[in-house]
């Protein structure tokens, strides 16, 4: 049927796509490729990780290129290697290339894909439906797919031969009626909720903002990022949004996540699913927080939260 070419801005999500790349190619009886626009020269690291082929450009791209400039160099390269299935991060700026480049190409697309698969020769993927309660299959139709998966869904390995064979094409820029005039730095303050390994959010169980300093405090004795639900984060705009958890924010599987005067409504929980132990928090012992909590506490935040940091200090100190 054909190969698989992979396309992420950050290596490690490329060698994530490479590596699941590498099994969907021998479904599809060819090999995988992996796109490097920008000049990083890490080809030794996409062989380990089980690219047979690295193309690149004659001329790298420059870091601000426009997404439909970066569409077209990755519709060149599909078609320099055949490849019938593209694999592309499904980060914020990969779920803007992917309908760019499925539309250049002719080709199906699917976004925020949390599994690829080949079934009886048709891509399938799956992703959340109905705002995030079940997980649908959808099959591609055409010759040529494209899917972005959601970062950190396949483990890369870096168990194959370093070596293998690099290409560089020959790709002249179309002009782009966008032009970047000024680069920002979003205030992170250093916050990686994905990689934090304990998390503390809350949601509108806490009843004004003055209430925050309980919640972090609870954070301080745990050693824990604090995160917070939409409402928090969009109605309230108590905490900016990098801090929101859920469908429509970032996804945790911290080792542990306190859960703190949250109801858990599905759009929050199942982006926690990944976290080893969830302590809930709520005064209502209905909240669906506690379906899936490993430890809950049916209580008044207001009363919890104080014993609860005055203890982690003590196991502490
Ligand atoms: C398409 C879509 C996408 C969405 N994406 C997201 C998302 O990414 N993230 C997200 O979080 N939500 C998201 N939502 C919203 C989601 O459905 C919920 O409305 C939201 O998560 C609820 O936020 P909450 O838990 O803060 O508030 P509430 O649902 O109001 O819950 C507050 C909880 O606090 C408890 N409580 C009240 N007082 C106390 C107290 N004193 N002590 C202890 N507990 C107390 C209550 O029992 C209740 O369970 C989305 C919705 C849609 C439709």
């Amino acid at each position: 049927m054909g190969g698989v070419l992979a396309y992420a801005d950050k290596v490690a999500q490329a060698c994530e796509l490479v590596t699941r790349g590498r099994e969907l190619a021998e479904d599809l009886g060819g090999e995988v490729a992996v796109a490097s626009l920008w000049g990083e020269g890490n080809a030794e690291v996409y062989f380990r990780c089980g690219a047979r082929r690295v193309l690149g450009l004659q001329k790298p791209l420059a870091p601000e290129t426009a997404v439909e400039v970066v569409a077209e160099a990755l519709a060149l390269m599909t078609r320099s290697t055949g490849a019938k299935l593209i694999l592309i991060s499904s980060s914020k700026r990969g779920k803007e290339l992917a309908p760019r480049l499925a539309q250049k190409l002719t080709a199906g697309c699917i976004t925020d894909a949390l599994a690829v698969r080949v079934q009886e020769g048709r891509i399938e993927a799956e992703r959340y439906a109905l705002g995030g309660s079940t997980v649908a299959t959808e099959v591609l139709g055409g010759e040529i797919f494209v899917v972005a998966v959601l970062p950190g869904k396949y483990s890369s390995h870096e168990d194959f031969p370093a070596s293998g064979e690099t290409t560089l094409l020959e790709f002249t820029p179309p002009s782009s009626p966008l032009r970047v005039v000024e680069r920002r730095p979003k205030a992170m303050e250093g916050v990686n909720l994905e990689e934090a390994s304990r998390v503390v959010a809350f949601g509108r169980g806490v009843k004004k903002k003055e209430d925050l300093a309980l919640v972090e405090d609870l954070a301080r004795s745990a050693q824990a990022e604090v995160g917070c639900t939409r409402p928090v984060a969009t109605d309230l705009q108590w905490l900016p949004e990098y801090r929101m958890i859920g469908l429509s924010g970032k996804r945790v599987k911290p080792e542990i996540y306190f859960a703190v005067g949250l109801s858990g409504q599905i759009q929050h929980s199942v982006a926690i699913q990944g976290a080893k132990v969830i302590v809930a928090i709520n005064s209502s012992k209905d909240a669906p927080i506690f379906k899936y909590a490993d430890y809950g506490i049916i209580g008044d935040l207001y009363k919890v939260l104080p014993k609860l940091s005055e203890r982690l200090r003590a196991l502490k100190g």
